[in-house]
């Protein structure tokens, strides 16, 4: 049986991470599917709330669990920031593998609280559930942003980090470390880059010893993501430069066929251009040659 859990050690001990892709409909299930496959390398898929709400809780577990079985392939699902209980035991319930609790906002101490009650309500309804929390801030959204927020105050301290990981017994952390959600235009353009506290992720590691995830890893620096893995990142969160490829594909597919009514002759363009961003990413996060 294929068990999340498992996976996810096996990072602390390779060196590699998994890619975690946010979907919302089959033509980016389909896209980060066929790149895993492609490439042999576990995957994981993420569905916010607004992802989750559009899809159905209950078809996007369908969907991914029906493609583990049948392929018996390491492909899992998460939920992405859920904001509340109610919202994180409902992932639970319908069978998701992961739950990100982010209750980020909140001052530090009512983090922790909140986040230990949560750990211990999910993991009472399915007890192999990968919890992850987060502290810190990482701005809001996976969409194109025209300024960037100034995070510089949100940035997890080693010391937090420990404190937290301790007194919640959450499986995952999710630190801040220079990563944002969502893209600024002008990376978009490929005119800038987000760069990382490498520095910081290393202490973060050291301190907890924790399995750790980036999120808003869109736009990042090539190098930098390479040496957050090796620091001790062991999944990254990937979901604006799909949404980015998924619009442009799309765009191409009308363009090209401009009488074209049937779906699955505009949508592979769709696949094609989402596919290009998942191949390139999952090679990059599992060390292989571009
Ligand atoms: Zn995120």
């Amino acid at each position: 049986m294929l068990v999340l859990r498992d996976v996810l050690d096996e990072t602390q001990k390779t060196g590699k991470a998994i890619g975690h892709f946010n979907i919302s409909d089959l033509v980016l299930l389909k896209a980060v599917f066929d790149s895993a496959r492609e490439l042999s390398v576990p995957v994981l898929v993420g569905a916010s709330s607004g992802e989750r709400k559009f899809m159905g809780v209950d078809q996007i577990v369908a969907l991914v669990r029906s493609l583990r079985e049948e392929f018996n392939f390491p492909i899992f699902l998460n939920a992405d920031h859920t904001h509340s209980r109610a919202e994180a035991e409902e992932a639970a319930k319908a069978g998701f593998d992961a739950i990100v609790f982010d209750v980020s906002a909140l001052p530090f101490e009512e983090n922790v609280r909140q986040t230990k009650e949560a750990v211990e309500a999910l993991k009472s309804i399915n007890p192999a559930i990968v919890v992850e929390g987060e502290i810190g801030d990482i701005g809001v959204g996976s969409e194109i942003h025209e300024k960037a927020p100034d995070l510089s105050k949100g940035l997890t301290t080693p010391d937090d980090a420990k404190r937290y990981v301790e007194s919640t017994a959450i499986d995952i952390l999710a630190p801040a470390v220079g990563n944002m959600h969502g893209m600024l235009a002008s990376m978009v353009r490929g005119e800038t880059r987000k760069r990382l506290d490498i520095a910081r992720i290393a202490e973060i590691k050291t301190a907890t010893r924790a399995l750790l995830t980036l999120h808003g890893g869109s736009g990042t620096d090539d190098e930098d993501l390479r040496k957050a893995i090796a620091a001790g990142i062991n999944v990254v969160h990937i979901n604006t430069e799909l949404r980015v490829a998924w619009r442009r594909g799309l765009e191409d597919g009308l363009a090209t066929q401009p009488h074209e009514v049937v779906p699955y002759k505009i949508l592979p363009f769709a696949v094609e251009s989402v596919k290009h961003v998942t191949v390139s990413r999952l090679r990059l996060f599992n060390g292989m040659p571009a």
